[in-house]
């Protein structure tokens, strides 16, 4: 289906003629905004490290008390194995990426973090290799091994939170890194050769629409090659639950705001910016208060009628001030 957003599955199709799946690890390397009890962290981040759903084993035993830091306890060679048993079970395809998904994917020496994507890409002929980390944790020497995975038939890309742009809601969230630190990162990595996807989060709780349309301006002017955007959940065993006691009112935007605010900040991205995700995906049973979000197909044919409806494509408004 066209949208009327560069939309990530058009991009792929255009690039490989066919669907193209992600397997996705955990690579065990936690993260460094977070202690050695789990502690601390982004005020959001109930610890579960953005581990994918079907590699979140324990899941049912966190408890609102606790701070839990879920692994997958396979090696990546097994993780990857079942992924690509998977893949091929489900949509009879090979054609694959390595996601380097859970956690800070570069949060190691950069002679461990070589044998990890040496181990993962010696698996199989991947046609990507994708890792997740933050932007305070892109050395030059991680910036090199990772450029050195580039060939004509396989992509590297990093994905970076940025959530916002604005170093007052880094702090009150606690990102541990400014904006700066992101521009930096991002001008790095794409100088070697690296393709960069942003992870932008509209915390309501903290910023209004005009927040939430610098950050994507920021996306804009850093030329990030893609843009995932998610909307604040409030989730069990979060500091964000406290802010939420202190604020008095549930600081997550309800189903008409979350559609009217991204049909507007996709108006404001640039139309070349690769759009990989509008919405957070989370289970029900971590969030505090249920989200009355209908099925994410649903959410997104909400956004595209939402955005015909005011004649509004990609990038349409990007040069408005
Ligand atoms: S950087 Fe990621 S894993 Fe670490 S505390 Fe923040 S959201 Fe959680």
């Amino acid at each position: 289906m066209t949208r009327r957003w560069n939309a990530y599955s058009q991009y792929l199709q255009r690039r490989y003629g066919q669907r193209v799946y992600r397997v996705g690890v955990d690579a065990h390397l936690s993260c460094p905004n977070r202690d050695a009890q789990g502690r601390g962290g982004c005020s959001f981040c109930d610890g579960t490290g953005a581990v994918a759903v079907h590699l979140r084993t324990g899941e049912r035993d966190i408890d609102s008390s606790s701070s839990i830091l879920l692994h997958d306890r396979r090696t990546i060679e097994e993780q990857i194995e079942a992924g690509l048993r998977f893949i091929r079970y489900r949509y009879h395809s090979t054609l694959a990426m390595l996601y380097f998904q859970a956690w800070s994917n570069t949060n190691a020496p950069v002679e461990v973090l070589k044998d990890l994507y040496d181990r993962g890409l010696s698996c199989h002929d991947f046609v990507s290799l994708i890792v997740s980390t933050r932007p305070d944790l892109v050395a030059d020497d991680v910036v090199s091994l990772l450029s050195s995975y580039i060939t004509p038939q396989r992509d590297v890309w990093v994905e970076l939170g940025l959530q916002s742009a604005s170093d007052e809601t880094l702090k009150r969230i606690g990102r541990g890194h400014d904006v700066a630190c992101y521009v930096d990162a991002v001008r790095r990595l794409r100088d070697a050769g690296i393709r960069v996807c942003t992870h932008v989060m509209l915390v309501t709780a903290y910023e209004g629409r005009q927040e939430a349309l610098e950050t994507i301006r920021l996306v804009n002017r850093v030329h990030s090659d893609a843009v995932k955007i998610h909307d604040l959940c409030l989730t069990r065993g979060t500091r964000l639950l406290d802010d939420y006691r202190d604020l008095g009112c549930l600081p997550c935007a309800s189903l008409r705001r979350h559609v009217e605010d991204v049909s507007f900040l996709l108006a404001h991205l640039e139309g070349d910016v690769i759009v990989e995700r509008l919405l957070t995906e989370m289970t029900n049973q971590r969030l505090v208060h249920p989200r009355h979000f209908p099925d994410k197909r649903d959410v997104l044919a909400m956004i595209d009628a939402h955005m015909e409806a005011r004649g509004w494509v990609q990038g349409c408004l990007a040069g408005s001030t």
